[in-house]
């Protein structure tokens, strides 16, 4: 008699462990487009019972359904600036002056150093080119562009939008932030797409995540972030969000989950 009810509970032990296994592994696939998190935000390993329930669980439902938290979007190094989100007009910051006479947010400062000096003890030669714009130097800049591009042959109408494509319409600008910078090799300082083969990008493209900036307008990212490839753009994240959007492959508009609906 003991022997059978030993059986009897082996087996609704057994049929219970094997059902908790399918189901969570249902529920880790259903969860894979999350960003990833490092492993001290993961949800508790397991919140199975270790006692036999009576029946044996049948409803997804009794799986833990945690998710991870979503970025703060309020955060000084997650505020979303780009063609759809203008910079407050009261925007203010401390600004940091570098040696060369660019000045960024006092708070990236420490960042940007350290990702300054690793660059160079890795034998290269970076060169800040751009920094902290106000908006009269986007303005300038803006304008300037039009004027360019209806020399051009464009029309007035046309040339606003596909100025906009190149340097932001002022209050979109990363730049106003402070928090963006445009780094060049010294052997190469033109701003286009061959920028990207200069040791110095391929070093920033692999390192500049561990010291919390990202390459902010990737060549397949475009139509989401409405800005042009510039493999010489970083923006400031901070060292966490760089880290789980370099691993997501995330862009920052994906990353705070404000993709612009076509
Ligand atoms: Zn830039």
């Amino acid at each position: 008699m003991q022997i059978v009810f030993f059986q009897r509970n082996f087996r609704r032990l057994f049929l219970c462990c094997l059902t908790c296994l399918l189901v969570g592994s249902l529920a880790a696939c259903a969860g894979a487009p999350e960003p990833t998190v490092s492993s001290s935000q993961q949800p508790a390993a397991s919140t199975h019972s270790t006692q036999p329930p009576s029946t044996v669980p049948t409803e997804a439902s009794t799986v833990s359904t945690t998710q991870p938290p979503a970025p703060d979007r309020s955060a000084w190094n997650l505020r979303l600036v780009n063609p759809w989100n203008y910079l407050p007009e009261d925007f203010e910051i401390t600004l940091t002056y570098l040696s060369n006479g660019q000045a960024v947010d006092e708070r990236c400062y420490p960042d940007l150093q350290d990702m300054m000096d690793a660059c160079r003890a890795a034998g290269l030669s970076p060169i800040i080119c751009s920094s902290f714009r106000t908006q009269d130097d986007q303005e300038y800049l803006y304008n300037n562009k039009i004027n360019r591009l209806i020399a051009q042959g464009y029309s007035e109408e046309e040339a606003p939008s596909e100025a906009a494509k190149v340097v932001a319409v002022p209050g979109t600008s990363e730049h106003q932030l402070g928090l963006a910078l445009d780094i060049v090799d010294e052997s190469y300082q033109l701003l286009n797409e061959e920028q990207e083969d200069t040791a110095v990008q391929k070093w920033l493209m692999e390192h500049s995540w561990e010291y919390g900036f990202i390459l902010r307008y990737p060549s397949d990212k475009s139509e989401i972030t409405g800005i042009i490839y510039e493999p010489w753009h970083y923006r400031y994240v901070g060292k966490e969000a760089a880290k789980e959007m370099k691993a997501s492959g995330q862009c920052l508009e994906e990353y705070l989950g404000d993709v612009p609906t076509k």
